[in-house]
């Protein structure tokens, strides 16, 4: 940075600084305004921003929320990425100071409450004290007055001890203001004997001012309409020579109560339209200023809409995709399965039946086939009925499955007969496996389900081995199983070879 340069900013805005202690608020904006261009030339950033603070500052004093609000955002805004919110604490007062002149007590306190916590932080007393003063000032105007005394009472004597006298009378005199919500009107009279004292010490104007208001409509209130309007005519001088809205509005307020008690009512009317002509623009400038927070915090809350409805939209593909997922994995088994009985379907065994022989060719692994079929099962839905029979058919599909092997494949062939496909299965591993089974079918207490019910099944076993296509050994299978029937039924019928071999 150009020394030179760095000290004309400095300069320009120690000028401010003392334009607005002196309460020269547009003197002060117009001198903050000449240091964030300087420093804006310079670039830095740290010095525009403090000084666009200080404009913003101002702005606030002399009523021009929007402009001034948005000026102290933003310089916030910069010097918290600048790592120098600290630097800037200032600005989070007057930030709240506008949000209280514009009725929004909850904002306002919130924001006193950064500024307090900055104040502390840093050791910067006099901040600390004028911001205690702020909040008992708000407290009062939200008649709390237990609250107010208690941030008032801590605020006078840093006051004083920082030598703001002007500020330390308007403490006093929120004293003085709570003390009258109390109608506590001897310690009211205290608090404002002592509140004028520090205003004529003081050098800042607005403070005095805003004294002479207070205690002008308590002299209304007492009945010594006299001194009322000397008073508030006082502060209404003060606060025009200021151009501060908000201390004008007060004070023709103020005056036409005063007037209306003595009976002027022609004075009355002349300061009630002052009021209103000044409290106009002042709603206005709220009314603009509400009106952009509205459309910004709307676009806000569309981002924040946006998002969720992005999210909640990512979420719902993804449990639609989830149950797409469910459903496909559903229909799938459902393509190959057969419905009554959960076992594989035809389609499905055909091309395990291809697939396997393949491998069992390949790898020259031993491969069985099983034809196996429900006995007589004709008289069985003849005597207990059709539902009965579907029964007893899928509790034979969950018995064999119980006792069979991940790899080897159920599947329903048609009617009462299934197919068993036992990969890696010898032909005396497949003879057993079914003699397991039949046992099993047989024992299986049917009377429990149906009185006199028994259920029996037959057999008939082949192996892949010696043979090119899997139809063949299907066929072989079925010709086993006719065996069976021919041989009386609930048995097991092996291949000739493998009877041989087993004898052998
Ligand atoms: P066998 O011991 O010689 O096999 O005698 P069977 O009575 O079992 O033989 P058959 O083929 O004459 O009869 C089979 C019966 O199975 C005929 C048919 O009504 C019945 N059936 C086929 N599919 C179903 C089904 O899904 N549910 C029921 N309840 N019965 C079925
Ligand atoms: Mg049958
Ligand atoms: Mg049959």
């Amino acid at each position: 940075m150009d020394e030179s340069s760095g000290k004309n900013i400095q300069q320009l805005l120690d000028n401010a600084d003392r334009a607005f202690d002196r309460t020269r608020f547009s003197e002060a904006a117009d001198l903050a305004r000449e240091a964030m261009r300087a420093a804006e030339e310079s670039g830095e950033a740290v010095l525009e921003s403090l000084a666009r603070a200080k404009r913003g500052s101002a702005l606030v004093q002399l009523g021009l929320y929007q402009k001034g609000l948005s000026e102290l955002q933003d310089a916030v805004q910069s010097l918290i990425a600048l790592q120098e919110e600290a630097s800037g604490r200032q600005a989070y007062n007057y930030i709240a100071i506008a949000y209280e002149e514009l009725g929004d007590l909850e904002k306002a306190l919130e924001q006193y409450g950064r500024a307090l916590e900055l104040a502390r932080l840093e050791g910067d007393i006099e901040l600390e004290a004028r911001v205690l003063a702020n909040i008992g000032d708000a407290y009062v105007r939200i008649d709390q007055p237990d609250k107010a005394t208690e941030y008032l009472t801590a605020a006078v004597p840093r006051l004083v001890n920082a030598g703001r006298h002007a500020l330390a009378g308007w403490a006093e005199a929120g004293l003085a203001r709570a003390c009258i919500l109390r109608e506590e009107f001897d310690d009211a009279d205290y608090w404002f004997h002592k509140a004028l004292k520090h205003a004529e010490m003081g050098k800042a104007l607005r403070c005095k001012g805003e004294v002479l208001t207070a205690f002008g409509n308590y002299l209304t209130q007492l009945g010594r309409h006299q001194e009322a309007i000397e008073r508030l005519t006082e502060a209404l001088a003060i606060a025009e020579e200021l151009s501060v809205r908000w201390s004008i509005a007060e004070a023709n307020l103020g005056l036409a109560d005063a007037f209306e008690a003595t009976g002027d009512a022609e004075s009355a009317l002349e300061h009630f339209k002052e009021y209103h002509r000044v409290h106009h623009l002042m709603v206005d400038e709220i009314a603009r200023l509400k009106v952009t927070n509205l459309s910004a915090e709307i676009d806000l809350q569309k981002a924040r809409y946006d998002r969720e409805i992005s999210y909640i939209k990512s979420v719902e593909l993804a449990e639609a995709l989830d149950e797409l997922e469910q459903r496909k994995a559903q229909l799938e088994r459902l393509s190959i399965r057969d419905p009554l009985t959960g076992a594989f379907n035809r389609r499905y065994l055909d091309q395990c039946l291809v697939r396997e022989f393949k491998r069992a060719t390949r790898h020259q692994r031993p491969m069985c086939l099983v034809m196996a079929d429900a006995d007589r099962f004709k008289q069985i839905n003849d005597r207990y009925s059709h539902n009965v029979g579907d029964y007893v058919l899928a509790m034979v599909v969950e018995i064999m499955s119980s006792q069979i092997r991940s790899e080897d494949v159920l599947a329903r062939f048609g009617g009462e007969e299934f197919v068993l496909l036992l990969p890696h299965t010898n032909i005396d591993g497949a003879v057993a496996a079914c003699e397991k089974i039949r046992q099993s079918i047989e024992t299986y207490p049917w009377h429990k389900t149906e009185e006199g019910l028994t259920v029996t099944m037959s057999f008939g076993v082949a192996s892949s081995e010696g043979h090119d296509d899997w139809h063949e050994v299907l066929s072989e299978a079925d010709r086993r199983l006719y065996l069976a029937k021919d041989n009386g039924r609930n048995r097991v019928e092996p291949p000739p070879d493998s009877v041989n071999s087993s004898d052998a």
